[in-house]
């Protein structure tokens, strides 16, 4: 007998955070039947190779509003699942070293204050109080979020999944799903090997592989795969308090409990739908860490590895229905889907079981890019064009 169901009232494509928590949440609002599939293993996505950094406030009102939701839904997360992802509030602090990078600093504070995102602006001694080991001298200009933190990928990973199946949601593993097949212009099944699930709906939720999930279905998903790579250093004593993005270096980092610096920088890619690691990617990390935090320049590198997102036209994410073919649904375009996660989960949720699409949801409509409207967002830390 197949370990698949014949029908469902869900298929969700992708096991990673962004899967777990739409299936999740669609579960919590009553929708039984809910099948999640996986071509890989639990974790084996970004969500368990991510820098784990969680903030709520960006530069554009867009992003600041959706990922302030996020930010909130992370702090309410462990009594939302019933088991502890391990979040850890220790802030979150924005690193600019340019008068570019201070006018757009400042400019954020101000959108963060009017869409409720908590955030003030550091001078020097903050910047040395919180980060007594930064090279003070390279800072010009800081903002710090009190709600921002970390969180280890394997407790939500593992809080998403039980909460998952508490709630009666089948989520498969090592299932790769090689067709969606459509009738009457919408989506109505899931081919998984021998197996074809028949579906109400189905939601992609594949990472890198979304646009060719997107294929499988006839319809386009905007953008392309990108790897990108992050690295871990030997514990070292506490130096660093809050996550950290280094706006200028294109460069974030944390420090872990165990004393582990974790980040990394990001750096002009083409396509490129690998996990290979690069030296250069590894040098300049180290050359920026070195810089940033003189400390570190005798601690040596443990693990890098790297990890694949999908990379939007605006970079932002793609949430929603998709418009060229119903019942099927997107939550794609992710370079920030850890923090992300328990947001998008919540709202696309909402929109499946209710129809409704909230406006923190709207602006990242899957058909922005041919209606002319993309989010411009300048406050990540990802090689934009
Ligand atoms: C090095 C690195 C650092 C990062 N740092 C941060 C950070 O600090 N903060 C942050 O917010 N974000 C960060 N990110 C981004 C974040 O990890 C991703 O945006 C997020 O994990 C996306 O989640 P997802 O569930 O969409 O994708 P994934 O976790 O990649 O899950 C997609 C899943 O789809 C599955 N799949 C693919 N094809 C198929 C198929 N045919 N059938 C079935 N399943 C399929 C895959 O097996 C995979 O498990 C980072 C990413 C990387 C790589």
């Amino acid at each position: 007998m197949s370990r698949y169901p014949k029908r469902a009232s869900v298929v969700v494509i992708g096991g990673g955070i962004q899967g777990l928590s739409c299936a999740f949440n669609l579960a919590l609002r009553g929708i039984g039947g809910v099948v999640v599939l996986d071509a890989g293993y639990w974790q084996g996505g970004a969500s368990g190779r991510n820098g784990t950094l969680i903030r709520g406030g960006f530069a554009s009102p867009e992003w600041t509003r959706f990922f302030g939701h996020s930010n909130q839904c992370w702090m309410n997360l462990a009594k939302t699942l019933g088991h502890n992802p391990m979040f850890t509030r220790r802030g979150y602090a924005m690193i600019g070293e340019t008068p570019k990078t201070a006018a757009m600093l400042e400019g954020a504070l101000k959108i963060h204050a009017e869409n409720g995102v908590i955030s003030r602006r550091l001078d020097g001694g903050g910047v040395r109080q919180i980060l007594p080991a930064i090279a003070a001298e390279r800072v010009t200009s800081a903002i710090h979020f009190r709600d921002g933190g970390v969180a280890p990928h394997h407790a939500p990973m593992k809080a998403y999944l039980a909460a998952c199946r508490a709630r009666g949601v089948q989520v498969h593993y090592r299932s790769k799903v090689t067709g969606i097949e459509t009738e009457n212009g919408r989506a109505s099944a899931v081919v998984v090997g021998d197996h074809r699930i028949d579906a109400d709906a189905v939601l992609i939720a594949a990472g890198a592989f979304s646009p060719e999930m997107a294929k499988l279905a006839g319809v386009t998903l905007a953008g392309y795969p990108m790897r990108i790579e992050a690295m871990a250093l030997e514990p070292t004593r506490p130096m660093i308090g809050p996550a950290l993005a280094l706006i200028d270096r294109l460069a974030y980092m944390h420090q872990t409990g165990r004393g582990e610096v974790v980040g990394g920088i990001e750096v002009p890619e083409r396509p490129r739908p690998s996990l290979k690691t690069d030296l250069p990617v590894m040098t300049g990390t180290a050359k920026v860490y070195f810089e940033m935090f003189p400390a570190l320049a005798q601690v040596r590198i443990m693990r890098h590895w790297g990890g694949m997102l999908h990379i939007s036209p605006d970079y932002g994410p793609l949430l929603g229905p998709h418009p060229a073919l119903r019942d099927l649904w997107i939550t794609a375009g992710w370079s920030y889907g850890y923090s992300g996660a328990p947001g998008a989960g919540d709202l696309i949720g909402k929109a499946m079981a209710t129809g409704q699409t909230d406006d923190r949801m709207a602006p990242f409509a899957v058909d922005r890019f041919d209606r002319g409207k993309p989010v411009r967002e300048l406050g990540i830390v990802l090689a934009t064009d």
